[in-house]
């Protein structure tokens, strides 16, 4: 089970804590009477949905309830950074080159991981 760091709290915790909120650092560009449908639909509906790094809203929503946005590779599933509601956008150029390469990772002990349950003995 993938641990997810909430900013709030600070520290990890099981990936079952949490729920994606989508696209982060989304904005308006107009109040919505100034705006077209197409123009809106397409805010309301139309993300990016890179394949790669992205940005994303989460929620820790069985801990403190609170929204935060995080930087995850989409291909890998692993989070480079997470941050408070409100911060600026990380530079993904820093956080890409402090990031562990392929082999120092396949080196970390499995403590990155929760434990798995136990099945219940019959
Ligand atoms: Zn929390």
């Amino acid at each position: 089970m993938l641990l997810i760091k909430c900013p709030y709290c600070e520290e990890e915790r099981p990936e079952l804590e949490f729920r994606n909120a989508g696209e982060a650092h989304l904005v308006r560009a107009a109040p919505i009477v100034d705006q077209s449908d197409d123009d809106f639909a397409a805010f309301l509906y139309f993300r990016q949905n890179p394949k790669g790094l992205q940005f994303e809203r989460w929620r820790h929503i069985h801990g403190c309830g609170r929204f935060f946005n995080a930087v995850r590779d989409s291909v890998s599933d692993k989070f480079l950074t997470v941050y408070k509601a409100g911060e600026p956008k990380p530079n993904i150029e820093q956080l890409v080159a402090k990031a562990p390469t392929p082999a120092e990772t396949a080196a970390e002990p499995e403590q990155k991981r929760a434990p798995r349950a136990k099945k219940a003995e019959v």
